[in-house]
């Protein structure tokens, strides 16, 4: 990675910092509601999916008129039905009956019938108090004017028990997510009824989550899914076919599921279609909410602003300092933990955390710098690239000086060994001192050409690579000609070499190549060894392998070196502070020569026990 990214001066730190305060008080600012409804959404289905948004011990029940009423009846069940139904209902004990039938000004729209029957329905509901009708009119403060449906129903109780529905603010989403539970200081019916359980909530300050708007006072429904509360049939009821205490002291809610007005139904955070939920069963959940005091409470305001301003520096930094997968990768892990968090927070204790806000953080932070940090690398890449430009031609250059000059030093030296063939074959005796002299001369021309050699084979593999001229060969005949050359230098030091050659096939190699492959790792045995040591040259079949191997009993390489011993020009420091001559390279040309054929060398070392070198080939069968 990238130092100055990593290094950071205090005063682009201090940016940051300031920026994502910023951007997290700016992004806050943003009206999210439309999305944030549905991340309310994920969780309320959430908290449904791990099965605890049912009602442990619902107070509401429902009665439905569904087709099936409609069947029985051969018609919508008219004042004459409800009121056998509503005989039956009394006698069953039910703390309150709520109706939630549509009304106009002056009447029913869903009940019809003979006048008689309507008198006696209106009769009948005189004696019922604990009966009242819905609306959705609300009633100002100072308006003289009661709501009443005209005579002879003017006997109905009418109670205000508005829907909510987030069409014109809040989400705008079209779903009733909220209670309105108090207009003007006027209550609605809902907290009324409520506090018949839970006199807790007589006073609105108590109740969870509540919230002013427009005048009222609101708060979140605490939703329980489709089906959560008892359910009964219209006809049922009628026909006496419910349990005895379905409804004792219970809330009941008579509405109708006949999927003929799209008014009858609400959209709901589980499901967004015109007949998701029936308005009876919306009120089932509101009361329900009410008698929990359930409500999901939101997050305030300074809480989700932290968060999100948090969530605004991490992308910072993370956009600026980190790889990018790492970064997308910590952003995506970021992103999950804040959803799977919040909806914890949700599921258990009802509370709900803005996500909006955190997440349009995370996308606007990482937008708005992912160009700045591209700009910076490219312009990095660049320096590197030039530098990297100059650094490869000096290298160049180098090499090529170096050729060039070992290619001059060539002709010389062959001279001098030349002269050196030409006294050591003249007839007159040479004294002992000459003689001495003149081997001397012989050794460190010699080694002076080894390093020329291998110097001038760097630099073409440098330039333009080798040319692999492939033969076919039996190894051991390679390994036993290197050992044979090597032995005169073996005898100096009274090495004794000793061979375990397993006879083998020939295989395609370069011959000259893996002679010099052979002669470098050899010589290296033969160098790094004490006088009177053995060196042990082996070579086998294994699998699809052929294996030659170079073992000493010399110095060893240091644990710390031996994942540079392949390096051009390297050599130990142990080495380095004796006197045993060498450029550095033999084993890096090993390696590279080996490579050439597609085989692998190694090295096992440990200090003053030995080395081996192992050379494997493989067999083209
Ligand atoms: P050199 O010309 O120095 O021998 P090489 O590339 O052949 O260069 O080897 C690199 C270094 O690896 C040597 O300088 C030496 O430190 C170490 N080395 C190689 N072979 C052996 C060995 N058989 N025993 C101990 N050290 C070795």
């Amino acid at each position: 990675m990238d130092n100055s990214f990593q290094k950071l001066e205090p005063r682009y730190l201090i940016l940051r910092l300031i920026f994502a305060i910023a951007a997290g008080f700016l992004i806050s600012a943003f009206n999210l509601e439309y999305i944030e409804g549905y991340f309310l959404d994920f969780r309320i289905n959430a908290k449904a999916y791990l099965g605890l948004a049912k009602p442990i011990n619902p107070q509401v029940a429902l009665v439905i008129i569904n087709s099936k009423t409609v069947e029985k009846f051969q018609s919508e069940p008219k004042f004459s039905d409800h009121i056998r139904f509503l005989n039956q209902l009394t006698s069953m004990k039910p703390r309150t009956i709520i109706y939630e039938f549509r009304t106009n000004e002056d009447d029913f729209t869903d009940i019809n019938g003979v006048y008689k029957d309507k008198l006696e329905f209106a009769e009948q509901i005189k004696s019922i108090p604990n009966l009242v009708f819905s609306t959705q009119y609300l009633k100002m403060k100072g308006e003289a004017e009661e709501f009443k449906l005209k005579a002879p129903l003017d006997t109905i109780k009418l109670f205000s028990m508005p829907f909510t529905v987030d069409g014109k603010s809040f989400a705008k989403d079209g779903v009733s997510r909220r209670i309105m539970y108090q207009y003007q200081d006027q209550s609605m019916y809902q907290p009324i009824i409520a506090a018949y359980y839970n006199p807790e909530i007589q006073n609105k300050d108590n109740v969870r989550g509540s919230f002013y708007y427009l005048d009222s006072y609101q708060t979140y429904v605490d939703y329980h899914p489709k089906g959560s509360f008892p359910t009964y049939s219209f006809e049922d009821v009628v026909d006496g076919k419910v349990p005895k205490n379905a409804f004792e002291n219970k809330v009941v809610i008579v509405g109708s599921d006949l999927e003929k007005d799209p008014d009858d139904y609400v959209m709901t955070p589980y499901s967004r279609i015109t007949t998701a939920m029936t308005k009876a069963e919306l009120q089932a959940n509101q009361i329900q909410t009410l008698i929990d005091n359930s409500a999901p409470i939101r997050a305030p305001k300074p809480i989700n602003i932290a968060i999100t301003i948090l969530i605004s520096l991490l992308t910072v930094y993370v956009t600026l300092s980190l790889k990018p997968a790492r970064g997308l990768a910590i952003l995506g892990t970021a992103l999950i933990t804040l959803a799977v968090i919040s909806t914890f927070f949700f599921v258990s204790f009802g509370i709900w955390f803005d996500l909006a806000h955190p997440f349009l953080a995370i996308f606007l932070c990482y937008y708005f710098f992912i160009p700045y940090r591209l700009i910076r690398e490219n312009r990095k890449s660049w320096e590197y690239y030039q530098k990297h430009k100059l650094l490869s031609e000096v290298e160049e250059l180098k090499t090529n000086f170096i050729s060039m000059m070992s290619h001059d030093l060539k002709t010389p030296i062959a001279r001098i060994t030349g002269m050196t063939e030409v006294i050591y074959k003249d007839p007159q005796q040479l004294s002992s001192h000459q003689r001495e002299a003149l081997d001397t001369i012989r050794h460190s021309s010699d080694d002076l050409l080894k390093f020329i050699n291998a110097i001038l084979q760097y630099g073409s593999i440098e330039s333009q690579g080798v040319q692999l001229h492939k033969q076919s060969k039996d190894i051991n005949t390679l390994v036993a000609d290197v050992v044979k050359k090597h032995q005169f230098l073996a005898n100096v030091k009274k090495i004794k070499i000793i061979q375990e050659l397993e006879p083998m096939f020939p295989i395609g190699v370069d011959p000259e190549l893996m002679k010099q492959v052979f002669s470098n790792l050899l010589e290296n045995a033969i160098k790094y060894s004490p006088d009177e040591s053995t060196v042990w040259v082996r070579s086998r079949e294994e699998g699809d392998n052929l294996i030659v191997e170079f073992q000493d009993e010399g110095m060893g390489i240091p644990q710390v070196d031996l994942p540079n011993i392949f390096m051009k020009f390297f050599r130990t420091h142990t080495v380095k502070t004796t006197t045993i001559k060498g450029s550095g390279l033999g084993l890096y040309l090993a390696q590279y020569f080996v490579e050439l054929h597609k085989g692998k060398i190694t090295v096992d070392s440990s200090q003053a026990k030995g080395s081996k070198f192992t050379v494997s080939l493989p067999l083209d069968k």
